[in-house]
């Protein structure tokens, strides 16, 4: 590769987003570290840093169509035209059927589905411009199907259509477009989830790897790794395909 890659990566403060950004960084790439909270973003755009790599911190709501115009042009601006997208920013708003507001369906659609869309879009012209790009939207395991999560489930299997539609309108122009779907991942998320069902988050960590076949839950680095192998250029002719990244076979 000649020149260097610039990725964004969303809701990457924290979590899997952060992984992904400091792995895509030691890849080569400068990454835009995109999450709600502009200045959340300091911890990775350092660690980013510190290993010699390039990034900067931007401050945008996925789901509203001007901030992702904006993060855009900064990372135009700061960086260069932006190639790789990491569709990762998420939020969960669990509640079974029967108690699910309308307020908790709309909120988790507009940030997975809504962002992925409005992000993948503004991302594409820079891709096609340079007649190559790498999209990865992070899907779940429970686009499967999962109690208590039918906005989530919802959104996540959303993601995984929205994906394949982008491989085979973005593939003419060497743009490929990959889901990720992880099982349990170690983070604030499911921190919030243990808390929630009233045991501890130690607890629920034991509980929840006994579960999965490698005996173990994941990390955010398990993700981040194939999140790097799909933005690499030896992908490329990987393109549509929906990873389950979660210790062991889904149905
Ligand atoms: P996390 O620790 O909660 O981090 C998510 C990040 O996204 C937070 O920094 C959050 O900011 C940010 N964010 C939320 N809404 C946003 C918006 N509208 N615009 C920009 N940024 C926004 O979550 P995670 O566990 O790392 O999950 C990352 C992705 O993986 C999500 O798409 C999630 O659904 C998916 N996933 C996670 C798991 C798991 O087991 N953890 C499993 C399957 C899939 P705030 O902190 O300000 O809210």
């Amino acid at each position: 590769m000649s020149e260097r890659r610039v990725a964004i990566v969303t809701g990457a403060a924290r979590g899997i987003g952060a992984a992904i950004a400091i792995r895509l960084a030691a890849d080569g790439m400068a990454v835009a570290v995109v999450d709600l909270d502009e200045s959340a973003t300091a911890s990775t755009v350092s660690v980013i840093g510190a290993a010699g790599g390039s990034a900067v911190g931007i401050g945008a709501d996925v789901s509203v169509a001007s901030d992702v115009q904006r993060a855009v042009e900064r990372t135009v601006a700061t960086l260069g035209a932006p190639t790789v997208l990491v569709n990762n920013a998420g939020i969960l708003r669990d509640n079974l059927l029967f108690k699910l507001s309308e307020g908790d369906w709309d909120a988790v659609m507009s940030v997975h589905l809504r962002g992925a869309f409005l992000m993948s879009r503004e991302v594409q012209k820079h891709q096609v411009e340079a007649k190559w790009g790498r999209i990865v939207s992070l899907s779940s395991t429970s686009a499967l199907g999962n109690r208590g999560q039918a906005n989530y489930s919802a959104a996540k299997a959303g993601i995984q259509g929205f994906t394949k539609t982008l491989a085979i309108e973005l593939g003419q122009f060497n743009v490929t477009a990959n889901a990720i779907a992880p099982g349990f991942i170690a983070t604030d998320m499911l921190r919030a989830t243990a808390e929630r069902m009233g045991v501890t988050f130690e607890e629920f960590l034991t509980g929840a790897a006994k579960q999965i076949p490698v005996r173990r839950v994941g990390q955010p680095d398990d993700v981040a790794a194939a999140a790097s192998f799909f933005c690499s250029e030896e992908a490329g002719f990987v393109s549509g395909q929906v990873l389950y990244v979660a210790g062991g076979p889904q149905d």
